[in-house]
């Protein structure tokens, strides 16, 4: 039998009658013949919910206890879902991680996916059951204990079971049609795609876009699972959404494919640091191990031995890494004048694998925020992406400038 994976987010499953409409979804594809492993999220909200209580509870609580409760919106739906399907006379039951069992690190809060055996779900697919309905977001460590996956992080478990499946495509239904150009809230002119990359759809979710869990594109790319993002609120044919797939089956040969945002970054620079080999080192050596997630670095060029070394990060990291440059500066392991923070800064990219073969891009954009007067403060650049910090006032500007500048709201 051919195998889907359709996913339902939390708005999907929010009701027992939107439980009810997907699983009308799910009951049209058994129709057409597909075995399917539904993978639901909690109802929407729940989990914030729960992730309060515990917070409420223990404020320095036991990241295991956590995952937990977190993990427990996942069950309600797992088993409504299976409740409805059966209403509708369709074979079907449910698994709670553990019970698959989808093997995960004891990295608690943010536990990675090892390994899932397939053989539990196929033997019961061979007794005729139609549909193994999935929670979500959860998994067992090798000691025993529950874990979850990071929050957004049942997208991952739908990826990775369409992969440990080999399903014929994994079905993405959330709150949205598609993925598009960018946010519509920020321009009315953003576009929905047809079909985007994995390496596009890669980095616009790394650089903000929501609408899909950073690793489950990254275990997408790698196992080549076709994802369809797709509303489960419109009826619609069978061509809607927006398929993430290879770059292969790409026919619009734009530079850019999308321009994506995130408001909440801080930059910070140290003054007068030693031009030395190792000072780099010294600088990040001590911000990672404080976990903090560094992401743009510029060092400028030195006078008289000295240069001014700055770098971006989420502005709610800003405190700790401070703590942690102080700390080193305290312990003699690196040397600054001064630590300026700004907290007024975001990010806006242009991401698209057109780059690779048209020039100019780069130059492009700086252009076009020249036009509209913003000042660019931090650049960085990748194969597919250019990314600038701006302040965080000319958000909204940049978006739009960029969008029309790159005619993204008409098709290629
Ligand atoms: N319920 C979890 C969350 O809200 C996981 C998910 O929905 O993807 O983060
Ligand atoms: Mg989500």
């Amino acid at each position: 039998m051919p195998l889907l994976v359709m996913k339902f987010g939390g708005t999907s499953v929010a009701t027992l009658d939107r439980i009810r409409r997907a699983a009308k979804r799910v009951g049209r594809e058994v129709a057409n013949g597909y075995d399917v492993i539904v993978i639901v999220s909690a109802m929407s909200g729940e989990t914030n919910k729960l992730v309060g209580y515990v917070g409420e509870t223990s404020p320095l609580y036991d990241a295991r206890e956590y995952d937990a409760v977190v993990s427990s919106g996942e069950n309600v739906t797992a088993g409504l879902m299976a409740l409805t399907l059966q209403e509708m006379e369709i074979p079907a039951r449910s698994w709670q991680g553990w019970q698959v069992p989808v093997k995960t690190t004891s990295a608690h809060a943010s536990a990675r996916i090892e390994e899932i055996p397939t053989d539990n779900i196929m033997a019961k697919f061979g007794e005729g059951m139609k549909v193994a309905v999935v929670a979500g977001f959860q998994g067992i460590s090798p000691e025993g204990r529950i874990t979850t996956l990071g929050r957004g992080g049942s997208d991952t478990t739908a990826v990775a079971f369409a992969a440990a499946f080999a399903a014929e495509r994994c079905d993405i239904y959330t709150d949205v049609d598609g993925v598009y150009t960018t946010d519509p809230r920020i321009t009315a002119k953003a576009r929905k795609l047809e079909k985007i990359s994995f390496e596009e759809m890669l980095e616009l979710a790394s650089l903000g876009a929501k609408v899909l869990q950073t690793r489950s594109v990254e275990l997408a790319m790698r196992y080549k699972v076709r994802l369809r993002v797709l509303s489960s609120f419109e009826e619609m044919d069978d061509s809607a959404g927006t398929l993430v797939c290879d770059e292969e089956e790409i026919v619009e040969s734009k530079a850019v494919a999308g321009v994506a945002y995130s408001r909440d970054e801080a930059k910070m620079t140290l003054t007068e640091v030693e031009d030395r080999p190792g000072i780099a080192a010294a600088i990040f050596g001590p911000l990672a191990e404080a976990a903090i997630n560094v992401d743009m670095i510029v060092q400028n060029i030195s006078e008289e031995g000295k240069t001014d070394m700055t770098f971006s990060l989420p502005i709610d990291q800003v405190k700790r890494a401070q703590k942690a440059l102080d700390e080193a500066k305290a312990r003699n392991d690196i040397g600054f004048a001064e630590l300026l923070i700004d907290s007024d800064v975001c990010k806006v990219s242009i991401v698209g694998i057109g780059m690779r073969s048209h020039a100019g891009v780069a130059a492009k954009m700086f252009a076009t925020l020249r036009d509209e007067g913003i000042n660019i403060k931090v650049i960085t650049t990748s194969e597919i992406k250019v990314s600038v910090l701006v302040d965080r006032k000319y958000l909204e500007l940049a978006v739009q400038a960029l969008h029309d500048a790159f005619e993204l709201d008409r098709a290629a």
